[in-house]
């Protein structure tokens, strides 16, 4: 593994090692043991000879990485297990669940590409292989022309949309346990996470994902800047209640009257999404929250419009903010009605409309295709 995109070297064992953790002691054995009870209880969306198979993978891979450990001290198969619970989250099939438990086995553990299609066929080979590769390339450079070229090549080598599924499942892992590596790696794997895999994951609509990312490696570059903004919002958060009540109430007392069955909830601006627009936009930290955002969520499509005419009615909305991303998708399959109005005291409210099956794709993006079965498979190809 290069150097660049690796974030296990310091987990091998030596001997000697005083760690308790050192050896495979039965406590860690059963932990891991525990975990992969936890993604097996996860996995009844398939059919008990894929849970089989997904569970030799399991048994191959914890012996590859026997004796390995992650900088947390935890048994290192505690990673590969967690990538493959995200991608089971998504709800993937049994071959990417595979490959996600057996992803870090080719390069850290000797076992080759012959083994794997020996023991897992060469759908699964090839998946792990895909993953290897891609942990092989190398992003050094900050500019942005060239995290676009890198993200196309990216791509371009993975062909298949479950490698890039599983790699972002294994740096998001990666991402959250990142606080236990040493200081000095957290700025530089945080950059190329922000850079690279985070516009991955907008493109590909995995927007839940995409701003926990963000998040994660605002938190980790900048430690101070995002503790003091995460102490300002809670403290915004109690004075913004009254308001947030108010709009909230409104809105669903109008779709109510209107007989409109209907979720509404209101939206929470990410960490990252309030330092950018407050830089990139030049405003202060109270410009950018004086927005409210809401989500109205409704069982068919000819509901949005109907909703949509309904808070037209309750707050006048802003000329030129309405957009039809319902009858004209976003590229990456992003649907909503979206408009501005002009709440209490003139306070901007954005308000997004849309379908159960949009909020689901909204939030997962391309991951959602495995759920929708009835959509096109081969819309889920790059
Ligand atoms: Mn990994």
């Amino acid at each position: 593994m290069t150097a660049v995109l690796n974030l296990h070297s310091a987990t091998q064992t030596r001997p000697g090692d005083a760690q308790p953790t050192a050896s495979p002691t039965a406590a860690a054995a059963n932990a891991a043991a525990a975990s992969f009870a936890a993604l097996t209880e996860n996995l009844s969306y398939l059919d008990a000879a894929s849970i089989e198979q997904v569970r030799q993978a399991y048994r191959f891979a914890d012996e590859a990485h026997l004796g390995q450990l992650r900088n947390s001290g935890e048994p290192y198969i505690t990673h590969p297990i967690a990538v493959a619970a995200q991608c089971a989250a998504w709800k993937l099939d049994a071959q990417a669940l595979m490959a996600a438990l057996l992803h870090d086995a080719m390069e850290d553990c000797g076992v080759t590409k012959a083994d794997l299609i020996d023991r897992f066929g060469a759908p699964v080979a090839e998946l792990v292989d895909g993953l290897t590769k891609l942990d092989k390339l190398q992003f050094n450079t900050r500019e942005e022309n060239q995290a676009e070229s890198f993200r196309k090549m990216l791509l371009a080598m993975a062909r298949d949309v479950r490698v890039i599924l599983i790699k972002l499942a294994d740096r998001t892992h990666n991402m959250r346990t990142l606080s236990d590596m040493p200081r000095s790696k957290w700025g530089r794997i945080s950059s190329e996470t922000l850079e690279i895999y985070a516009p991955i994951a907008l493109r590909l609509g995995l927007n839940k994902l995409y701003r926990e990312l963000q998040d994660l490696c605002f938190t980790l570059i900048h430690p101070h800047r995002a503790e003091v903004l995460a102490k300002a919002l809670r403290a915004a958060r109690g004075n913004r209640k009254e308001l947030l009540t108010r709009i909230l109430d409104g809105i669903r007392d109008k779709l109510a009257h209107a007989g409109l069955r209907a979720d509404v909830f209101g939206r929470e601006k990410s960490l990252y999404s309030i330092f950018r627009k407050m830089k990139e936009k030049h405003l202060s930290f109270s410009q950018v929250l004086d927005i409210y955002g809401f989500r109205v969520v409704v069982d068919n499509v000819p509901t949005c419009y109907v909703a949509l005419g309904a808070l037209h009615a309750l707050y006048k909305p802003v000329p030129g903010k309405f957009k039809d991303y319902i009858a004209i998708p976003k590229a990456n399959g992003y649907q909503s009605l979206q408009s501005t109005l002009i709440g209490p005291y003139g306070t901007p409210v954005e308000v997004q409309i849309r379908t159960r099956e949009m909020h689901y794709v909204a939030q997962e993006g391309v991951a959602a295709h495995w759920l929708y079965k009835d959509i096109d498979d081969s819309s889920a190809d790059l």
